[in-house]
């Protein structure tokens, strides 16, 4: 299927009203690939249509972007340059909302030096440190779409099918799974936001001690904080705006607590961590801390990114998706984690977001920390679902009350 005009323009509504939900006079940056050319002419017309004023558009190229490691020095790659960052902040602090296309080809950087990659990403998340703020905390619109691109249509039918054809049934497959193809997209995510908040509710109301997972990979026990807060379907930005931070989003999730992790888990779907992949890993966490790790594939990935810094070998982030969520129904393995993620249980190593705390937005790091929320450079999601996958409440008093068994929901509502 070719999307036509109408579907284009569909998708670029739903992206700019339910995902950002740009207001009157609002600005609004657009990171984009330059193959999602013609894709964010139709956002940025519909930007226009809904009242956006100053619609800046962040061009990146891969072929480029893989140059760059190649061909820089390390003393360059690591360095951002200040009007760079400048560039992004400046756009946040004045109130603007940003849109990012997300297509990564998987294999981007395939073969290049780890740790240039490593030193490299590192600078980029100290560099950005302040923008990523205002993304955790919510304190503008922010939200993410996808688009097919050739590199990334090939990797997931894996040369099954031509680029071409490979092309056109990942249009499908999106427009079926952010609801595109339904008769009203915006009343369809509204009803679906709906569900998540009867179930976020539920667990808000329950506040769980720890949750237990059991399956055949993993056996683990996370510690929730005291004053933890569940999040799922839409946020509200500081300026009031209800967003849609992830198109799709089947997600609900919290912050563990970063001292309380303890037991295995084996990833159940590639990790595909800054165009490379880590594959068949195992972690053991004691104590919230990841004490040993061991990788099929990309195991020296594996081991950068938990060297980051002190909280990257902390989770920050615990969801709960339904083994049949529209995504995995889809039977495909996607290599990209906004895909990936919604089709399947999934932790974060890394930071965890502020607002999964009560009054958490308010609080310093060092605060955060005290009160068991991780902090970090990075943020980075990893699949452990299954078909069956068991996840346990523990109540206060000590009770185990079944929230997921074999893969679906179980709360008694
Ligand atoms: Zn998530
Ligand atoms: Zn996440």
């Amino acid at each position: 299927m070719v999307p036509t005009k109408e579907q284009l323009t569909k998708y670029a509504k739903l992206a700019v009203t339910m995902g950002v939900n740009i207001q009157q006079g609002q600005a609004l940056f657009i990171n984009a690939p330059i193959e999602a050319r013609e894709f964010a002419h139709y956002v940025v017309d519909e930007a226009y249509e809904a009242g956006a004023e100053n619609v800046h558009v962040n061009w990146s190229d891969e072929v480029l972007t893989r140059k760059r490691y190649e061909k820089e020095p390390m003393h360059v790659l690591e360095n951002v340059p200040d009007w760079l960052v400048e560039r992004q902040v400046g756009h946040v602090k004045n109130g603007g909302a940003v849109l990012n296309i997300y297509a990564p080809n998987p294999d981007l950087l395939e073969g290049i030096d780890a740790e240039k990659v490593a030193k490299s990403t590192k600078a980029q998340s100290q560099a950005m440190k302040e923008y990523k703020q205002y993304i955790m905390n919510d304190k503008i619109q922010w939200s993410i779409v996808s688009v097919p691109t050739e590199k990334w249509a090939d990797k997931i039918y894996d040369h099954q099918k031509n680029t071409e054809e490979a092309i056109e049934d990942l249009w499908k497959q999106i427009f079926q799974i952010v609801r595109v193809d339904q008769n009203d997209p915006i009343a369809a995510w509204n009803d679906h936001n709906e569900t998540l908040y009867q179930i976020r509710d539920y667990l808000n109301d329950k506040q769980y001690d720890a949750l237990e997972y059991k399956s055949e990979t993993v056996d683990l026990t996370v510690g929730l904080p005291e004053n933890h807060l569940w999040a799922g379907g839409g946020a509200v930005a500081e300026n009031g705006a209800s967003f849609n931070p992830n198109m799709p989003t089947e997600e609900v999730f919290t912050a563990p607590h970063r001292e309380r992790v303890n037991g295995t888990v084996k990833n159940t779907k590639p990790l595909n961590y800054n165009g490379n992949l880590v594959e068949d890993f195992k972690l053991t966490f004691k104590d919230g801390q990841v004490v040993d790790f061991e990788a099929r594939k990309g195991e020296e990935i594996l081991k950068h990114l938990l060297d980051s810094d002190e909280g990257s070998t902390r989770l920050g982030e615990i969801a709960l998706v339904p083994h049949s969520s529209p995504i995995s129904q889809s039977n495909l393995i996607f290599f990209n984690t906004l895909y990936d993620e919604n089709a399947s249980c999934h932790l974060a190593l890394g930071s965890a977001y502020p607002t999964n705390l009560k009054g958490g937005e308010k609080l310093s790091e060092e605060e955060l920390k005290e009160k068991g929320i991780n902090t970090s450079l990075v943020h980075e999601d990893f699949m452990m679902g299954s078909h069956d996958l068991d996840v346990y409440g523990v109540t206060k008093g000590g009770d185990r009350e079944p929230i997921i068994v074999q893969g679906e929901w179980a709360i008694k509502e």
